[in-house]
């Protein structure tokens, strides 16, 4: 069976023989991997600047972005049957008996840092042909998503951290549950970065009544813009214009989700986040020199200003969930801009050499099975 390998020792990336997976317990579920997307996080593992191959292996399966269909599954599996489509979950929880978070379920939120995450860190990935993994782990996904299912795992990113904002706006007496339902709250959300993450977060904050507004550096009326302003968001060019002029026809800016992962556009658009306002962080810069930051400014904006920083990271199964229903709000509403999110689909044999190359569009995406 074929894999894409990361050998961080000799610093290859290759396709190699991986064993073939088989049920080995009761609550095992075996899928054949359909198409598997390709991140940030893949590329600097193929850099060889992150990323761990399993204990004893010289070697790490990349690929943590899945959709899959299932093809047999062990007796005490209930839920989930040979041909249902199915995505994985990427994080599983450390063994620390004390760590609240992995022993509630929520891995996610790991406090140890000791968990394991497939095709990342300890774990083989899914870019592979086959793949086995206990049933607790596969979010089930409808046929009608067989397009779009590679998509989960990228929005649960967005999912995530839209799930916590939601949850502190709740703080408020006045912000009704009920019309998040019925999208008429009129939050006014920024999103910075018109990456996959971006794109994805900008649909959902839609989905759930958001005013988006999508700064980005590509040109206005470029393809990018266009596919934003498809599904009610306005598309802003960052490229020669400071982001406090941006802000200026918005008025006040009640989230910031911020997808860009480049420290000094997420610092430049702090002081622009409005009263009891919400900057949500999802990019993990890359390792740059520091940059200089007012810090007295920011730190009695935050005072005098209510307001809540927020970093998120990976995503539990309330978020998956979020993502595979979301998926269908798109699909259905947006079928045009949710079907453009994904730009590239590469054989496998295609992926040692797309890794190291200049990403091109919004998401690649490997098509195996
Ligand atoms: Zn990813
Ligand atoms: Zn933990």
């Amino acid at each position: 069976m074929r894999a894409v390998a990361v050998y961080p020792q000799s610093r290859e990336v290759r396709i190699i023989d991986h064993p073939e997976p088989r049920l080995a317990q009761g609550s095992d579920v075996l899928a054949r991997v359909l198409e598997v997307g390709i991140c940030g996080t893949d590329r600097e593992i193929a850099r060889f600047e992150y990323g761990a191959p399993p204990p004893g292996d010289d070697h790490l399966v990349l690929g943590h972005e899945s959709l899959t269909e299932v093809v047999e599954v062990g007796p005490e599996v209930r839920g989930l049957a040979p041909g249902d489509l199915a995505v994985p979950m990427v994080r599983r929880p450390c063994p620390v008996a004390t760590c609240t978070p992995c022993r509630h379920g929520r891995a996610d939120f790991c406090f140890t840092g000791e968990y394991e995450e497939r095709g990342i860190n300890r774990l083989h990935g899914y870019m592979t042909e086959r793949i086995v993994d206990d049933a607790r782990w596969f979010v089930r996904v409808p046929r009608t998503l067989r397009q779009l299912g590679v998509l989960v795992e990228p929005l649960t990113v967005a999912e995530k951290g839209i799930i916590q904002a939601l949850e502190t706006l709740r703080r408020f007496p006045w912000f009704a549950p009920e019309a998040v339902q019925r999208r008429e709250h009129g939050v006014k959300a920024v999103v910075i970065g018109a990456g996959a993450v971006g794109l994805l977060g900008a649909m959902a904050l839609r989905a759930r009544g958001f005013e988006v507004w999508l700064w980005s550096l590509e040109p206005e009326g470029g393809p990018q813009a266009s596919l934003v302003e498809s599904f009610g968001a306005r598309y802003r060019s960052t490229s020669g214009r400071p982001l406090a002029d941006l802000a200026l026809e918005i008025g006040r800016i009640g989230l910031i989700f911020e997808a860009t992962g480049a420290a000094p556009v997420a610092f430049q658009a702090m002081p622009l986040l409005g009263p009891n306002g919400i900057f949500c962080l999802t990019g993990v810069p890359g390792r740059k020199g520091p940059i200089p930051i007012d810090a007295a400014t920011i730190m009695k904006s935050l005072v005098l200003r209510n307001q809540l920083f927020l970093g998120t990271v990976n995503a539990g199964p309330d978020a998956f969930r979020a993502a595979v229903e979301d998926l269908g709000v798109f699909a259905e509403q947006w079928p045009h801009a949710i079907e453009r999110v994904v730009s590239t689909r590469h054989a496998l044999d295609e992926v040692p050499r797309a890794l190291v190359e200049p990403p091109t569009g919004t998401k690649s995406v490997v098509r195996i099975g």
